[in-house]
């Protein structure tokens, strides 16, 4: 059986890091089986719903290069929610309800002032056809419970949970549908997954009541309910509800330098004791994204670990990854050069500055400036080639005497106007045989 996992965000905000989690672990676990991944748009919130939230959601994705397979909008679908709610109507499985938010507030105080589980009494299950009609004519429009089959019991083996039982008696009917006639999540979700094939529902923990009662909608709709896996929640650094953690998006991840691979490599193994390997490819991540390997313990997602394992990707990324985004002239050996220095790719037109010149070095003591000369004299005596760094390195070594720091850092501030930066040897081929002595001499 084909794996089928899907996606499914509300339109009512953009993505934020928690979303792309889960996003990217049904991809990965689509992937991995050679399966599909689906994008389901849960827009039966006509009011809340943004047409501009779905237009960034799908371009989140594809900035992520989760690209999914097919997509689905509820609100294209409620012609189907109507069809198999009136079959539920006509089998009894839902059922007609009046009572108002503070009536049901009022209940649950009471049930719980005697020391009750705050469950729905299911009054309305006993009013009479009569009194339905008292309701309609009083222009009372009801909203509807779907109702749970309190002798069925409910269990599935949850993929990160292990096995899960609940009872049903422990639980109130859900509501499924407003008087108003909109939907609630839990009905259409559940028509959907059927619809879609789905074999795998992978999401956060806070759905594991919903499972419990969606678990029976299957049975009500006559499919086999999908496998479950419910992952723990992720929490900012700083504790569990963090704010910031939950705004934080594609943009402005993208905004500080996060590229898409550093973010993936990063959220396949938050949550469990593999190792995160900047190195790892989507693919790769696939092959090796295991569920049994999450745990239960909240996740933690540190920005500062984000951006240790972006500048590992950025160390790794091809040159035809990131020609769009470097400064005109900078070619495949300067890349190369510099991409170990960088946490960034915006850092690399710095770099690149200091290779094309011009760059202001600090002034250097009467020492090392007559070292300088003696660097540009023996510069230009040599043949210039590749190995050019090293062939003037030893030539200077010999010559004064100097080693180690004394040697190498009045050159590297003469050529680069810095201290540290990408290893000269691969610079200064970069910087070319006229500007380094033009630099050397001017330090000198
Ligand atoms: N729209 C629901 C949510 O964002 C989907 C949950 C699910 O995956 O079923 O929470």
């Amino acid at each position: 059986m084909t794996v089928i996992t899907r996606f499914a965000p509300s339109p009512t905000g953009h993505l934020h890091v928690g979303n792309i989690r889960t996003a990217l672990h049904n991809w990965l676990l689509a992937k991995q089986a050679g399966g599909r991944f689906m994008l389901r748009i849960d827009d039966t919130d006509a009011e809340r719903s943004r047409e501009e939230y779905v237009d960034g959601i799908r371009a989140d994705l594809a900035w992520l290069g989760l690209v999914p397979d097919g997509e689905e909008r509820q609100s294209a679908r409620f012609a189907i929610y109507e069809a198999q709610f009136q079959r539920l109507v006509a089998a009894g499985r839902v059922y007609r309800c009046y009572e108002t938010a503070q009536e049901l507030d009022l209940k649950r105080k009471v049930l719980l002032g005697r020391g009750l589980p705050p469950i729905y009494d299911r009054a309305a299950l006993k009013l009479t056809e009569d009194e339905h009609a008292a309701k309609a004519a009083a222009g009372e429009a009801p909203h509807w419970r779907f109702l749970l089959d309190h002798a069925e019991p409910i269990a599935w083996d949850d993929g990160i949970r292990g096995p899960q039982s609940f009872d049903a008696r422990s639980m109130s009917d859900p509501v499924v549908r407003r008087a108003d006639g909109s939907w609630l999540y839990m009905l259409p979700s559940a028509i959907d997954d059927v619809d879609m094939g789905v074999t795998d529902v992978l999401r956060g923990e806070d759905h594991v009541s919903n499972t419990a009662a969606q678990v029976q909608m299957f049975t009500a709709l006559g499919a086999p309910p999908p496998r479950f896996a419910h992952e723990a929640l992720l929490t900012g650094s700083e504790g569990k509800l963090s704010k910031r953690l939950g705004s934080l998006g594609v943009a402005q991840l993208r905004e500080t330098g996060i590229e898409p691979e550093a973010l993936i490599a990063l959220l396949a193994r938050l949550g469990t004791s593999d190792p995160v390997d900047p190195a790892l490819d989507a693919e790769a991540l696939a092959a090796s994204f295991n569920l049994a390997h999450f745990g239960r313990a909240p996740a933690r997602f540190d920005e500062a670990e984000l951006h240790r394992v972006n500048a590992g990707v950025v160390h790794r990324l091809p040159f035809a990854r990131v020609t769009h985004l470097l400064p005109a002239g900078m070619g495949e050996a300067a890349w190369d050069a510099i991409r170990p220095n960088l946490d960034h790719i915006g850092e690399a037109a710095e770099w690149w500055q200091v290779v094309t010149g011009p760059i202001t070095p600090p002034a250097l003591d009467a020492e090392d400036r007559a070292f300088l000369a003696t660097a540009a004299e023996t510069l230009a005596a040599l043949e210039w080639g590749g190995e050019i760094w090293r062939g003037l390195t030893a030539a200077l070594k010999d010559a004064t005497a100097r080693k180690g720091k004394a040697l190498f850092l009045p050159l590297r501030l003469a050529l680069t106007a810095r201290e540290h930066g990408p290893d000269m040897a691969a610079l200064l081929p970069l910087i070319g045989r006229d500007a380094a002595l033009e630099r050397l001499r001017s330090a000198s």
